[in-house]
């Protein structure tokens, strides 16, 4: 990020720090010792939470037994070789004269979707499908075979096994039982999205390089008008503020914008997570958020506004974590990534909803985005989401394939070929992304948890009915959301009930595919009609009030690098966007003239 007094030394040695703190034996040892006298009052039941979350924290971290410590080692060190080497891999596609042009994995991806020359698409996805077999040349399967001893080591069936267990709190099987009533019920919705497909763009449209160009039109351009980068922070603000979220006094600092020597992917993360003392006093949280936009780019403010939603909900869910320990409240094992992301992914999908967009997609004149445009988009995309679904659960089917091979058949040749089997299963045809290229397979810590994404998808359909079917049916500007949030899914943090339970005390149901599986069933038809009702009510309830105070409790400070360009506390939120408006005017002029 190349800020001033940034060290890698200072960054090594609090990470030590941490490493030590969560691998202390004699601490997991004191825990369990104390915890012994719970029942003879020495423990009061506020302690004896927080000392249980010690322990389970601990545990995810602590490895008890010599022998699966030196396989831990083994296996690192194996990783860690691989993912250097990885560097070796060139990333390149072949142009339309013919050229080899040298370039990085983003470009890839967005000329697989926008290169108008088949030729050219087509390179770009053999490159995708050189990642299998380079991992495989470089040590993948002995790493595979490690991971599993380890786990078995520990008494978990498989690395999958541990995994899920340790991040979700349930088992592998539980987790699959999930997966296949999922995949099962969408598997009709993805023939039947096959066959459309056919017949609206063509028999060619179906081949992995070609399906994602097919499938993106001319939306994005034509919609850029109604989400000005420049406003993105306003809105998230008036939205979140409308439905009562708050922040408890957090401190956020929001560095929106690309630039050059900048860590090239967006992130946000808690340097301090917050928690009570036990004499009671809170302390609140300090999130930094870090994203790439290039605010004149066509389709800037849109990214912008959806990923303030997504990050911002991570941050609304995390600041409101009010437990006896920080350990209820940092972002790694044990929190649960489904119950995570099931917060974020809630907010940011109500971009999606016509009663939003009627309401917050604005140009700068302050037009609202016509029906026509949000028509379309429903036409061009509702019949194809399933798609994505089915992208999303295969990554976890080849995973749980992967490390249920025998250690005799865990060959590069056996490994491609399981990848490519649950491509045509799951996919219908082999896949635009191929699994062997999808990042999280390789690094230990994002390995087997991607089925994570898929439930916090379930629960964030379940949540959204849950909300549709009681009270007045609303989600949007509707401050009963807010608080219902925070008193039931957030405050819990990474404690008890856990992810599962949690959904099950909202919703008042165990987490099913059921909401998600319908909504994607809905005809085009319908959904027109249920949507442009919801546009329509929404126009004629927000006609008066946007000029109204925006209230998050928390304190909002915009950078670029080192350079504050504004801070709430000086101005309030409202003047704070203001200020960050008259900037990207001042740095993008071209923003300030864009129609
Ligand atoms: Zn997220």
């Amino acid at each position: 990020m190349n800020l001033t007094g940034n060290s890698v030394e200072n960054l090594n040695t609090s990470f030590n720090a941490l490493e030590t703190f969560l691998g202390d034996q004699k601490t997991l040892e004191k825990v369990r010792e104390l915890l012994k006298h719970a029942d003879d009052g020495s423990v009061s039941e506020e302690q004896r939470i927080v000392l249980n979350q010690i322990e389970k924290t601990l545990k995810c971290y602590i490895v008890e037994s010599d022998s699966a410590k030196a396989l831990r080692e083994s296996m690192m060190k194996k990783e860690g070789a691989l993912q250097k080497s990885r560097n070796n891999l060139k990333t390149q596609y072949t142009d339309k004269d013919g050229n080899v042009v040298d370039t990085t994995p983003t470009v890839i991806r967005t000329k697989m979707r926008s290169d108008p020359e088949e030729s050219v698409r087509k390179s770009c996805w053999e490159m995708l499908r050189k990642n299998g077999p380079f991992l495989l040349d470089n040590g993948f399967c002995d790493i595979i075979k490690e991971r599993n001893r380890f786990a078995r080591e520990l008494g978990f069936e498989d690395f999958y096994d541990l995994k899920v267990t340790n991040a979700e709190g349930f088992s592998k099987k539980k987790c699959f039982e999930m997966l296949d009533g999922l995949e099962q019920a969408t598997k009709p919705l993805l023939d039947k999205a096959l066959e459309r497909l056919k017949k609206e763009k063509g028999e060619n449209a179906t081949k992995p390089w070609n399906t994602g160009f097919a499938l993106s039109g001319e939306l994005t351009k034509l919609t850029d008008p109604y989400y000005p980068f420049e406003y993105a922070p306003e809105v998230w603000g008036r939205s979140f503020s409308r439905m009562n979220i708050k922040y408890k006094n957090a401190t956020m600092r929001l560095d929106l914008c690309d630039r050059k020597g900048k860590y090239p992917n967006g992130f946000c993360h808690w340097p301090t997570a917050p928690y009570k003392t036990q004499d009671g006093t809170f302390i609140p949280s300090e999130t930094n958020f870090t994203s790439l936009a290039t605010p004149d780019e066509i389709g800037s403010g849109n990214t912008a506004l959806t990923t303030l939603m997504h990050e911002g909900g991570h941050a609304a869910h995390f600041s409101n974590i009010v437990q006896g320990s920080p350990l209820f409240s940092q972002e790694r094992a044990p929190f649960s990534v489904a119950l995570a992301e099931t917060q974020s992914m809630f907010l940011d999908a109500l971009c999606e909803d016509a009663s939003w967009q009627a309401r917050y997609a604005k140009n700068r004149k302050g037009e609202t985005i016509p029906w026509e445009l949000i028509e379309r988009s429903i036409k061009e995309k509702h019949p194809y989401k399933v798609f994505q679904l089915r992208g999303m659960i295969a990554v976890p089917y080849f995973e749980k394939a992967l490390y249920e091979m025998d250690e005799k058949d865990l060959t590069p040749e056996n490994v491609l070929r399981v990848a490519d089997e649950v491509e045509m299963k799951i996919q219908g045809g082999l896949a635009g992304r191929p699994l062997m290229s999808v990042p999280h397979i390789l690094a230990d810590e994002s390995s087997c948890y991607y089925h994570g994404y898929v439930f916090a998808e379930m629960a964030v359909h379940q949540t959204r009915e849950y909300f549709f079917n009681t009270g007045d049916g609303t989600i949007v500007d509707n401050p009963r959301v807010g608080k219902e949030l925070i008193e039931n899914y957030w405050v819990h943090g990474s404690g008890n009930p856990g992810f599962l339970g949690l959904v099950n005390n909202l919703t008042g149901s165990p987490l099913k595919h059921d909401a998600w599986v319908k909504e994607l069933g809905v005809e085009v038809e319908d959904l027109l009609k249920e949507e442009k009702a919801e546009y329509e009510k929404a126009l004629a309830a927000s006609a008066s009030s946007n000029k109204d105070e925006i209230d998050l409790e928390m304190r909002a400070i915009f950078v670029h690098g080192d350079d504050v360009i504004s801070d709430s506390k000086d101005s309030g939120f409202l003047g704070a966007c203001e200020k960050f408006r008259g900037w990207i005017y001042q740095e993008w002029p071209k923003t300030q003239t864009m129609a």
